[in-house]
């Protein structure tokens, strides 16, 4: 998934264009600035790219998700319902806004189960939250008809999945709002960086607000601005936006690369008896970012996870046993470790959802690896390394089968 692969002299100049004027903010200094925009140019190519009438920029796609839940007007005691396989910021960000991460079972989509979804609807839910894991998409049409049917928002975290679509429509673009985080590994990069996406006037007015101290940006000068809001500053430099802008243009580039090793590995996995693949709602929709399989077991699973890394072969993730990415290891979240008071309310309901068990999310996660997939490989070298992959795997499965 990564841009950074991929920097260099575009990625330079674009930063230059700003070093060569001095002015590292985005707002204001009209006439220093020699007509740089970098910011408000890659707010206007990221509306262009993924086709969304509205995108403000801000820090980090931490900062996006505490942004847009802010904007769709999520706070104290709202329950937000998440998947169990995501990164810890979409739990960070939900806890922020004063709201109640409630965590469902995944299914092998790797994304929400429709089904445990529409199960963990209460009175107080106030809005479904996606996550767009590894580069591949949720099953919008489902979980879209679930949040019309409930009357609730739909927030897609789309971080890992900056270019993929569903039927036609950019991830991120399709709920009430949409996230995308540009840091140092993401498929595009600003170094750090993120993005609300929106279709709607009024989330987007208030995002530009919120990303700025609440300044409503109308006056001639900050002085004068309004303030309708209360704010943060989650603003974006000129030198970030400056690498995203170079970063933007080479998308296109990267999901060539990215799809055609993914499909090249993809087709020397398919020969391997015994593995099965992740489920892609709309395959052709996929970044190509990860290929993701599953073992028959999880004992398989860790046996093959340790030859490959005997072998040498990185970018082979097992996210069962990673502390970011799968609840089973959140024990800050569990355990509510958190620095300062939270109201007694939301700790007691953030603990008691964090430490429900999820046996069905636990069998698909525990027999999954991700296999990462980099720009840099020729064609003969994904080749090669699906055929070691694939032979590992064989080994692995052979194996057990024999003593079976
Ligand atoms: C990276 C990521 C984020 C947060 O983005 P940062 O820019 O690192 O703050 C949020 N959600 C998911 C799923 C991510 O992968």
């Amino acid at each position: 998934m990564p841009g950074y692969e991929l920097f260099g002299a575009e990625e330079r100049k674009e930063v230059n264009d700003v070093l060569e004027t001095g002015i590292l903010m985005r707002y204001g200094f009209d006439g220093m600035r020699n007509g740089m925009w970098k910011a408000k140019e890659l707010e206007t190519e990221i509306c262009k790219t993924f086709n969304s009438k509205h995108a403000q920029l801000v820090s980090s796609g931490t900062a996006a998700l505490t942004m847009a839940m802010s904007a769709l007007g999520i706070g104290a005691g709202d329950e937000i319902i998440m998947p169990t396989f995501t990164f810890v910021a979409s739990f960070e960000a939900v806890i922020s806004v004063g709201a109640i991460p409630v965590l469902v079972d995944i299914d092998e989509t790797l994304t929400l189960s429709p089904a445990a979804v529409e199960a963990a609807i209460s009175p107080r839910t106030k809005a479904i939250m996606p996550v767009h894991m590894c580069g591949s998409m949720a099953q919008m049409d489902e979980l879209k008809a679930i949040a019309d049917k409930h009357n609730l928002l739909l927030l897609e975290d789309a971080c890992q999945a900056i270019g993929a679509s569903y039927k036609g429509k950019a991830l991120g673009t399709i709920g009430h709002a949409g996230t995308f985080s540009f840091d140092f590994v993401k498929i595009i990069t600003c170094a750090e960086g993120g993005a609300v996406l929106t279709q709607t006037e009024e989330i987007y007015r208030k995002c530009d607000q919120f990303s700025d101290h609440g300044h409503d940006h109308m006056g001639k000068d900050r002085g004068a601005d309004l303030h309708p809001y209360l704010g943060y500053n989650f603003r974006i430099s000129e030198l970030h936006a400056a690498v995203g802008l170079a970063q933007i243009r080479k998308l296109g580039q990267f999901l060539e690369l990215q799809k055609r090793n993914h499909s090249i590995i993809q087709k020397a996995l398919s020969a391997v008896q015994g593995i099965s693949f992740r489920v892609i709602p709309d395959p052709a929709g996929d970044t190509g970012s990860f290929l993701s399989f599953f073992l028959p077991t999880e004992e398989m699973t860790r046996e093959a996870i340790a030859e490959l890394q005997a072998a040498g072969i990185a970018g082979n993730f097992y996210w069962y046993d990673n502390n970011w990415h799968y609840i089973r290891k959140w024990q800050h979240l569990q355990n509510g470790s958190f620095m300062s008071r939270l109201p007694e309310e939301q700790k007691k309901q953030v603990m008691h959802y964090s430490n429900l068990a999820f046996p069905a999310s636990d069998a698909i996660m525990s027999r999954c690896i991700s296999s990462s997939i980099s720009l840099l490989w020729d064609e003969n070298q994904a080749a090669e390394r699906g055929a070691k992959i694939a032979a590992i795997l064989n080994n692995v499965i052979a194996k057990h089968n024999i003593t079976a």
